[in-house]
């Protein structure tokens, strides 16, 4: 057996390990789910003894299934999380996920203040509930007793990390999401933690995306199957690690995710600033940005229309197929009728979390088969919202290399490429973050980091110059439709009804 690198990726419905070999090919993966809670409206909840377990499980699985240890492991996490521990790393509460909103409230405080721009400029993350800072505050005022009695605040990387080495330690790329960080002087930042109401000491110290180190202790090594030697490396945030794994490394090429959610991002030597579309600013490393805007209805809004209008509550690959089928008998455009997606309110570039969706108009001659097909033109036309946003704020972008479930769907993504008029490139397969991380580790160790995929193994999709012209036409109503329509869905939002 080949000596390969394991890239673990701490998500939010699982963790997933992909060994791979000293080009970046995957070899095997493992992957292990567990549960997210949530016991009142807005409230997104996990319990962090579950998912290391899962970590654990990853390794020993991948290990077991290879027969020998990885040369190194490197990890990627999702962002934002956050967990009350003692001084033994013990957690106090369950962890906060990103998707934790009870915040909002504070966010929306925070963004209409004197303050809000330079908070923004100096983190780089958008202000939203999402983050660190305003779940801290929450927490300050809404569960004191347990604000006070904590120890350190961390999110599950740091947890894990504690776990493996008893010390508190951040990543650069973790850190510049929790709007506590400065971006520039790689510091914490005193005055948002100030607004936190916490001392720079309660939080970990950071280092480098690179930062490596071994020596788990013997009891350790052994439950986890490793050597002490095996080297950990810290490795990135999910994000910022799809970039790496997807082969973004210059700004005029975009990543685009669609999964439950959606994203889109570029790499920049410098951030991008943009205050009303709150474009983030993640580092990948010391001198590298990760820059662009993430969507809330993605793949997560096509599953709306299937549960709703085809009766299919889990969705098989088969479901899939019948729903892209109806949907391609219908031309592009859908004969005019126009969805707007935010059925869970919006993030980039809108940052609304009281829009709602909306069909616009309906003839007589719609089908449930146009309601689908605008359905997902609805989505990809959020994202090529966010796409136009990052490009009109740093440089033109001429190609997309595209990962998440959408991928193995030819309509969606032929869609997406008619939408937003770009070319669009399947680069990777396998799990991107994953890769990402892999490739972090090959950084850490000086190996030759400097892969680029075998041409064989790219898909393109080139976008259809007759579509691209109806689409940009249903693009400049769709987002006429979202300006006419924002203060009716704030009021319908705010009357309860
Ligand atoms: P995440 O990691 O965010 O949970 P994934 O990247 O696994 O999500 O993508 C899940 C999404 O991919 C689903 O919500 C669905 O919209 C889409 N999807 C899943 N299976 C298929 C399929 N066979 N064809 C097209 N799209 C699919």
């Amino acid at each position: 057996m080949q000596p390969y690198l394991l890239g673990i990726d701490i998500g939010t419905g699982s963790t997933k390990a992909v060994a791979a070999n000293f080009k970046g090919e995957p070899i095997t993966s493992s992957q292990h789910y567990y549960p997210v809670k949530s016991p009142q409206p807005g409230y997104s909840e996990q319990d962090p003894e579950l998912i290391l377990q899962a970590f654990i499980n990853c390794i020993t699985n991948i290990v077991d299934k290879t027969g020998q240890t990885p040369y190194a492991i490197s990890l990627s996490s999702a962002m934002h999380s956050v967990i009350a521990v003692n001084e033994n790393g013990k957690p106090l509460a369950d962890m906060m996920t990103w998707a934790d909103s009870r915040s909002e409230a504070i966010a929306q405080n925070i963004r209409n203040s004197a303050q809000g721009p330079a908070i923004y400029q100096t983190s780089g993350t958008p202000i939203h509930a999402m983050t660190p800072l305003c779940k801290l505050i929450w927490l300050r005022e809404n569960q004191y007793d347990l604000f006070t009695a904590t120890h350190k605040f961390i999110s599950i990387k740091e947890y894990l990390w504690y776990y493996l080495f008893n010390e508190f330690q951040i990543d650069y790329a973790i850190a510049s999401a929790t709007g506590l960080f400065d971006i520039k002087n790689l510091t914490w930042n005193p005055e948002a933690c100030a607004l936190a109401g916490i001392t720079t000491t309660q939080l970990s110290t950071p280092v480098n995306t690179t930062y490596k180190r071994a020596g788990l202790s013997k009891k350790l090594a052994t439950s986890l199957k490793l050597g002490t030697d095996t080297y950990f490396v810290i490795g990135a945030s999910d994000g910022c690690c799809a970039n790496l794994g997807s082969f973004v490394n210059t700004a005029d090429t975009a990543s685009l995710t669609i999964g439950t959610s959606g994203a889109v991002r570029i790499t920049s030597s410098k951030p991008v600033f943009n205050y009303n579309a709150m474009i983030f600013n993640y580092l990948l490393n010391q001198n590298t940005f990760v820059c662009g805007g993430a969507v809330n209805n993605g793949g997560i809004a096509l599953n709306w229309l299937l549960k709703n209008f085809m009766d299919k509550q889990n969705p098989s690959p088969a479901d899939y197929e019948t729903l892209f089928k109806q949907m391609d008998a219908i031309p592009a455009g859908s004969n005019g009728l126009i969805f707007l997606p935010y059925l869970y309110g919006e993030r980039a570039p809108l940052w609304d979390t009281k829009s709602c969706g909306v069909f616009f108009n309906i003839k007589p001659d719609h089908t449930q088969a146009h309601f689908l097909r605008a359905g997902l033109e609805g989505i990809c036309y959020a994202l090529n919202n966010v796409l136009q946003t990052v490009e009109e704020s740093s440089t033109l972008i001429n190609q997309v290399n595209i990962s998440g479930g959408f991928i193995t769907s030819h309509v969606w993504t032929q869609m997406l490429a008619d939408i937003t008029g770009k070319k669009l490139v399947i680069v990777q397969q396998e799990d991107a973050s994953a890769i990402g991380a892999v490739l972090l580790a090959m950084d850490a160790l000086d190996l030759d980091a400097n892969i680029k995929p075998a041409d064989d193994k790219e898909t393109c999709i080139i976008p259809n110059p007759q579509n691209h012209k109806i689409y940009s036409n249903s693009f400049f109503i769709f987002k006429k439709l979202y300006n006419n329509l924002k203060d009716t869905m704030h009021y319908v939002h705010d009357m309860d009804i």
